[in-house]
């Protein structure tokens, strides 16, 4: 019998009503002849009512003690929407039960409010299955090697059930949301967005870390690693809609590439508001230069994205790169104060109004002239490019945020992207 996962997000979980619609759901795929596991989010705005409540109570100290009665406290959201998926199933004929990420048990680090999964006992999950039960294990949580409850991060839902399926060997994780797939980009900024039907997983990953929150970015990692097929779709549909066309709608992340060998070269456009500037100005050029300020930067804890370095000039350089924008003030003033005297560069400026786009496309690989008509493209719409990088299957570049939309919605259109009129 196929084995299935499927995940519903907290709007799909939002209400008791809504709840019974995902049992009727799950209960047509169990009837259809699939082993079913269930991961649900907590119903919406649960997380946040519960974090709020300890704000409210006591300011958020950084001390593991207090993280870890957030996780306590946070992890109670998706037991309640559990065990009323389980409850609702019941009613509706079907065995059910539901686990707490620690009875399962799904083992974490120890990293309060960002743990990572380290490994999955299916032992108790398997044999339920095996006895005919549809089984329900909260998302977003699991057990520290201490016995500590822990979570997550924020969207972790969806990381617990690409691993529940990534560790049950399930046929497909199904990741059921208020969106009905991924599209070539943010519908909001461009109306002409389309759905993908598939997209490899090396494509998703580039779009979820670049702005596309569809999935938590460590979900598509994890899906990559262990080569989970991975289907987004909408919750919203029917729930009696037939079972096969449910089956083939939304979007697959996918691994077998040669499908995709008609689509093409370009399959999204991906942007991001949240990136910062900084450069340092007239750093001598020597060895070591990048070092002290990139490894200073590193040991501040900021992570870098783009960096450029130009060539010399009058044996002086200038280093630019990207960090986030919660890390701009505080990489500023550690570069003005620590690093610039000692380097002595010239001057660290700061530039918060920029923005990242990226166009990503595994058909980048075996294509040249890519990269150049999304330069000629820009150039056509009077955009300046400030920074440039490449990989493999994508090139990114660092442009002025007033032009985000005019140069994703120019280069959506010139990729053959905008949905063709019917
Ligand atoms: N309930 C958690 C959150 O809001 C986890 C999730 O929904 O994926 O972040
Ligand atoms: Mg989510």
């Amino acid at each position: 019998m196929p084995l299935i996962v499927h995940k519903y997000g907290g709007t799909s979980m939002g209400s008791t009503e809504r709840i019974s619609n995902v049992a009727k759901r799950v209960a047509k795929w169990a009837r259809a002849g699939h082993q079913m596991v269930v991961v649900p989010s907590a119903m919406s705005g649960e997380t946040n009512r519960l974090l709020a409540l300890a704000k409210e109570l006591a300011p958020a100290r950084p001390t593991d003690a207090y993280s870890r009665e957030l996780d306590m406290l946070a992890a109670t959201g998706e037991q309640a929407s559990s065990a009323l998926l389980a409850m609702a199933l019941q009613a509706l004929g079907l065995e059910s039960v539901s686990y707490a990420g620690w009875q399962v048990p799904i083992r974490t680090n120890n990293a309060y409010t960002k743990a990572r999964i380290e490994s999955i006992d299916d032992k108790k999950v398997r044999a339920d299955l095996d006895a005919g039960r549809v089984v329900i294990v909260t998302g977003f949580q699991g057990l520290d090697d201490q016995g500590n409850i822990t979570t997550l991060g924020r969207g972790g839902s969806d990381t617990s059930a690409v691993a529940v399926a990534a560790a049950m060997k399930a046929d497909e994780c199904m990741i059921f949301t208020d969106v009905d797939g991924v599209y070539t980009t943010d519908p909001r900024v461009v109306p002409l967005a389309q759905r993908l039907k598939s997209l490899s997983f090396e494509e998703m990953l580039e779009m979820a870390s670049m702005g596309s929150k569809v999935l938590q970015i460590r979900s598509v990692e994890f899906a990559g690693k262990y080569k989970v097929k991975l289907r987004v779709l909408s919750s919203f549909t029917p729930w009696d809609i037939d079972i096969l066309e449910e089956a083939k709608s939304g979007t697959l992340i996918t691994f077998e590439e040669d499908e995709n060998m008609e689509q093409a070269i370009v399959s999204g456009i991906a942007f991001n508001r949240d990136e910062t500037k900084i450069s340092v100005l007239g750093v001598p050029d020597k060895p070591g230069a990048a070092y002290q300020i990139l490894g200073a930067v590193a040991d501040a804890n900021v992570e870098v994205d783009m960096i450029i370095q130009n060539l010399s000039k009058d044996g002086m350089a200038d280093f630019s790169f990207t960090v986030n924008h919660s890390d701009h003030a505080k990489t500023l003033d550690m570069l003005k104060t620590v690093v610039l005297p000692k380097l002595g560069a010239q001057a660290v400026v700061g530039d918060t109004n920029i923005c990242k786009v990226s166009i990503v496309g595994i058909g980048m690989r075996s294509h040249v002239g890519v990269a150049s008509t999304m330069f000629r493209v820009l150039s056509e719409e009077g955009i300046n490019i400030q920074m440039i990088s490449t990989s493999e299957i994508k090139t990114s570049v660092v442009i002025d945020e007033k032009y985000m939309e005019l140069a994703v919605k120019a280069l959506h259109k010139a990729f053959g992207l905008d949905q063709a009129p019917v």
